[in-house]
């Protein structure tokens, strides 16, 4: 296994991002998990990793034949204070390393990079103590991840405030690159509550902590997650991050916690997002849109599938091993002869000007 450290070694990522490639990271586990019956909702711990190891491997192949560049160890969530409130705090040690084993075989069988992940608590604060309890968790984490042998550290899904600045410093203590990933305010409300710093001015703050890569993921979908990114490119000179929710979010209703189902009469996140879950011409016409706005870090979160990865990777001109299923309409019974129509309503850049999320 020594052998593979340097086709995917640490400087792998940047190597690839400096010398103007992009990077394709498949995300969003707890979603696909918890729909394929292995996770509970509500709780969303990655409990699949000791209960259904196999399922988890498989997702993470899924994701690489599809396109993505990256495996991600499925950590999200499984830190000290999420797993002590459910009741689980004794699995948090087995729940990492074995999240770590497993997106390494698959890393090392698939030749892909491996990415360690910590992410939001949700019970950041700037009390001192409460920094002091958040920095114990990323660190435990962390560590695991280093023990494991990634080659870098993915920190995501935290607010536009000082918790992502806290869990970048932690992970360049390290020495591995970092990708620092958050969601913005997007109301006025929110902005009173958090640090108030614009997704621009949160990306130069990380990147002044040192972090290697930085940007947006999850909460936004993509039409509404574009126009952030024109101001967080011209505010740091890092390779920048996008990895939307695949849901058809829009300017009134901006994230997916935010989307309403007049047919449902309850709020759709988390459970009942499907009929808002965004095409794969969606997400190639969001990539397409997204590599013109400079961002050459790209994936998705919550909600992904395969099909979806696919039509990135496809949408950057990759053939990845699914694009071999790749569809063809002229074999469509009831679409040829007709299918070469098909290619002249191919979907064009999506608008990036908006009314919401204008930042200078
Ligand atoms: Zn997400």
């Amino acid at each position: 296994m020594e052998s593979d450290a340097t086709s995917t070694g640490n400087q792998g990522l940047l190597d690839r991002l400096e010398g103007g490639g992009t990077v394709i990271c498949a995300e969003g586990y707890l979603f696909e998990c918890e729909r394929r019956g292995y996770l509970q909702a509500g709780a969303y711990v990655p409990e699949v990793v000791l209960e259904h190891p196999e399922v988890v491997s498989q997702l993470h192949r899924d994701f690489v034949h599809a396109g993505s560049d990256v495996v991600e160890a499925f950590t999200y969530y499984a830190h000290r204070d999420k797993l002590r409130q459910i009741g689980r705090e004794g699995d948090l040690e087995p729940m990492n390393r074995r999240a770590l084993e497993i997106a390494r075989e698959v890393a090392r069988e698939t030749g892909t990079l491996l990415a360690g992940n910590i992410s939001n608590t949700n019970i950041f604060t700037p009390d001192p103590d409460v920094v002091r309890e958040v920095r114990q968790i990323f660190t435990e984490q962390v560590a695991w991840a280093v023990e494991a042998g990634v080659d870098y550290i993915i920190a995501e899904t935290f607010g536009p405030d000082e918790e992502p600045l806290l869990a970048c410093e932690v992970i360049k203590e390290t020495g591995l690159p970092a990708v620092v990933t958050f969601q913005p305010d997007y109301t006025e409300d929110d902005r009173r509550h958090s640090a108030g710093w614009t997704a621009a001015e949160t990306c130069k703050r990380l990147e002044d902590k040192g972090a290697d890569v930085v940007g947006l993921n999850c909460g936004l979908g993509p039409r509404t997650m574009l126009p952030y990114l024109p101001a967080v490119r011209a505010a740091v000179s890092v390779p920048i991050a996008a990895l939307p929710v695949p849901y058809r979010t829009h300017f009134a209703e901006p994230v997916m916690q935010s989307l309403t189902d007049p047919q449902l009469g309850m709020r759709p996140f988390p459970i009942a997002l499907d009929p808002f879950t965004c095409t794969r011409l969606d997400i190639a016409q969001f990539t397409r849109s997204a590599y013109a706005a400079g961002v050459r870090y790209l994936g998705l979160c919550c909600g992904a599938g395969p099909h979806h990865v696919r039509a990135m990777a496809e949408a950057l001109g990759r053939t990845p091993p699914a694009s071999r299923y790749s569809a063809d309409m002229t074999k469509h019974y009831y679409y040829a002869p007709e299918a070469r129509e098909l290619s002249a309503i191919l979907p064009s850049p999506l608008e990036t000007s908006s009314p919401v999320a204008q930042e200078t």
